[in-house]
């Protein structure tokens, strides 16, 4: 039997003024399932990840969780439902240390400073941070950047990571490290929905992706269908 959905994004569609920045999109997430989202810029990839972590109220449509009603639901309320998620521009505080910056993630699930330590340094670890935990988040490369961010979603605890171009900016050389990370939490039980523009990361991570376009959803398959819809081809695979 088909595993139950723990996302569904129903019918959404998010309008500012008169920009409509996603329109009418509906799809679902199965628990353990990393589904890709691609699509030019203006998309609507970013505002749909907002729209599922709670950053905006959409226009119309319902968010449901893990069986839960979450349209309303602030940011907050979202995390402790178990929704994460990490920035494009990644966000950390700089003068603070990786590891600091990985308890203000784990404060999110503990009270006690100690705790909330122990568990950063066990997410620092495992993202493979372990030898820059005592360093400003300042000094750390872009794919260190990306490890540190998906490690302070981490120790929020989720169900759900949201993970927005985590291979973006990243060298050829850091790549298959971060690959083999997302693999690595969903063999750990996570369920991930990524933004991503390398078909070969989408080839190698995603179950499922969808294209977008103009806030519309274009086309949805596996990585292998969707390489051959025309638009993808061009924007992808085409030589220019
Ligand atoms: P990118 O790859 O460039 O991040 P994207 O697919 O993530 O693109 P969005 O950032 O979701 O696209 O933007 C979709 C559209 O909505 C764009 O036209 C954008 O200008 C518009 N938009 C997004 N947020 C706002 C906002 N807060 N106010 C007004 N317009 C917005």
């Amino acid at each position: 039997s088909t595993p139950p959905a723990l996302l569904e994004v129903d019918d959404i569609t998010m309008a500012f003024g008169g920009i409509v920045a996603v329109e009418s999109l509906s799809f679902s997430v199965r628990e353990g399932e990393i589904l890709a989202l691609m699509g030019p810029n203006g998309a609507g990839k970013t505002t749909t990840f907002h729209v599922i972590a709670g950053v905006h109220t959409p226009t119309k449509g319902k968010i449901r969780f893990n069986g839960q009603d979450i349209t309303t639901l602030r940011p907050d309320g979202r995390c402790r439902a178990g929704v994460a998620r990490t920035f494009q521009i990644t966000q950390p505080f700089h003068e603070l240390t990786v590891e600091e910056n990985v308890m203000v993630g784990a404060l999110a699930f503990h009270r006690r400073m100690a705790d909330a330590r122990t568990d950063a340094r066990r997410f620092v670890e495992m993202v493979g941070l372990g030898d820059r935990a005592q360093v400003p988040a300042k000094g750390l490369s872009t794919g260190q950047r990306k490890r540190l961010e998906m490690a302070r979603a981490m120790a929020t605890r989720p169900k759900l990571l949201l993970l927005d171009e985590v291979t973006g900016g990243v060298d050829q050389k850091s790549l298959p490290g971060i690959v083999n990370l997302v693999k690595q939490l969903r063999e750990d039980g996570l369920t991930l929905v990524v933004i991503e523009h390398n078909m070969g990361v989408i080839n190698e991570l995603a179950d499922r992706a969808i294209f977008m376009n103009r806030g519309v959803r274009m086309a949805e398959g596996t990585p292998e269908e969707i390489a051959k819809h025309p638009e993808v081809v061009e924007l992808y695979l085409g030589e220019g």
